[in-house]
């Protein structure tokens, strides 16, 4: 059925890369015969999945959106990709992102961007955009994202859709390629905060693998989302995230969800993060400065495009010639601004300047959690864009990270979950909850409490 549906949308919607038609059928079948025969079956034996194309798949490509991937099949599984498979999960297929998941809206796919499905001229976000719109055009019940600035929550809000960004290191970051390694976390998207729950809790656990993985138990998720209650519960409505730039309708929306909290018998006080407001620029230097360094391994000779190698040329050159043809604008922009704030004798003055902002965000957390158990804020400033309107304006696209970025650069965890729709326009709202590291369950409390 979902493929009926994939078959029937996708042409305008554009969720899919990649379709793994024979792949996702063959896994489908072998779920039924293996219950016919009574075996035991993993927690989501069935149920269909689209999959970021930024996870190494064995038996797909994987493009992370970007020409100089194009085609490659990676030797491996990611630990995300694994632990699905394991679950008995049936991946339809790869979704469109972002190149290198730089972006928020989908545009900066090499491969063309994706639709709204509630509104086709209309950005899904990014930069998981294909996994959320997916969701959104009922081609699969559950998807995967990652998020390091935002990318799975702000593409949850503007489609309408569940995204949660785990606590950093509770997800395993192996086969998923790297983009700002201290700030990227694979997360679970749905329809419902309970199926995104039910995702979690297949995703999240130690592996090895990773060197940043929490060796901890993973909280109880599913348990929570099943009892959503927020009797007595301290939320703090953070006062920076308001103002300028802030539509009237995502507003309206959200202090209605904030009503409906108090309603349901939480305590609602207002809290101040102060640093918050420095939060997009130091991200905008530490994301760069990573990525300048993580990207240094597509050059031509490991994987995907190669070009210029005819034997008259040094490989600085075909390096150099490939990352030309391969790496889109935003991907170039990037690396540029990531190597020269990194470059010696400017370090202390940007990615310095970037790391002391890191810790007085996540000093402003701590002092928040003290006072209360979960944060609330809009997830996004605006619904979806029109397509195009802010392509040509990198200011203007990065601010649609607003509120998610601190929770990145703290490490903590975050969900964003619909609460109607703006009056002007017709489009989804999202509510965005945080919580401290490790109390990911409190997400899915509040999250079930009001969705
Ligand atoms: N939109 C942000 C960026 O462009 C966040 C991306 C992400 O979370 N992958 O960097």
């Amino acid at each position: 059925a979902h493929l009926d549906r994939i078959d029937a949308v996708d042409k305008k919607v554009h969720a899919f890369l990649h379709l793994d038609r024979e792949g996702a059928l063959a896994a489908a079948r072998a779920v039924d015969s293996a219950r016919a025969r009574g075996e035991r079956l993993g927690p989501l034996a069935g149920v269909p999945l689209a999959l970021k194309d930024i996870f190494t798949t064995r038996d797909m490509p994987t493009t992370v959106g970007s020409k100089i991937l194009e085609g490659w099949v990676p030797p491996y599984d990611a630990t995300v990709t694994r632990r699905l498979k394991e679950a008995d999960v049936v991946i339809l297929g790869k979704t469109n992102m972002d190149e290198f998941a730089m972006g928020s809206s989908t545009e900066n796919s090499a491969y063309g961007p994706t639709g709204n499905p509630w509104d086709l001229t209309r950005v899904p976000g990014g930069s998981g955009g294909g996994s959320s719109a997916s969701l959104a055009a009922y081609e699969a019940p559950l998807a995967i994202g990652t998020d390091t600035g935002g990318s799975v929550r702000q593409p949850a809000a503007v489609t309408g859709t569940v995204g949660v960004k785990p606590t950093y290191g509770a997800v395993s970051r192996y086969g998923m390629v790297a983009f700002s390694s201290s700030l990227d976390q694979a997360g679970p998207c749905a329809r419902t905060v309970l199926d995104t729950a039910l995702l979690h809790s297949v995703l999240a656990g130690h592996d090895e693998m990773d060197s940043t993985s929490i060796d901890q138990p993973v909280p109880d998720v599913v348990g929570a989302a099943r009892h959503g209650d927020v009797r007595g519960l301290r939320v703090g409505v953070v006062r920076e995230f308001r103002g300028e730039g802030y539509q009237a309708g995502v507003m309206q929306r959200f202090d209605e969800s904030v009503e409906l909290l108090r309603e349901l018998g939480a305590e609602v006080v207002e809290v101040s993060c102060p640093s918050f407001t420095k939060a997009l620029a130091a991200y905008y230097l530490i994301a760069p400065s990573e990525c300048s360094s993580n990207l240094a391994r597509f050059d031509a000779l490991r994987y995907g495009m190669r070009i210029g190698d005819d034997g008259t040329r040094s490989a600085e050159e075909v390096t150099s010639l490939t990352r030309e043809a391969g790496f889109g604008d935003e991907v170039k922009r990037r690396v540029m601004l990531g190597t020269y704030a990194l470059s010696s004798g400017y370090y202390d003055a940007y990615y310095g300047s970037a790391q002391k902002v890191r810790t007085l965000i996540t000093r402003d957390f701590q002092r928040a959690f003290e006072a209360v158990d979960v944060l609330v804020s809009p997830t996004t400033p605006t619904t979806a864009f029109p397509i195009g309107e802010r392509a040509d304006d990198p200011m203007a696209m990065y601010l649609a990270d607003l509120c998610t970025i601190p929770s990145n650069l703290a490490g903590n965890a975050a969900m964003s979950l619909p609460c109607g729709l703006a009056p002007e326009d017709g489009l989804p709202v999202g509510l965005q909850i945080i919580a401290p590291a490790m109390a990911d369950d409190r997400l899915y409390r509040v999250g079930a409490a009001v969705e």
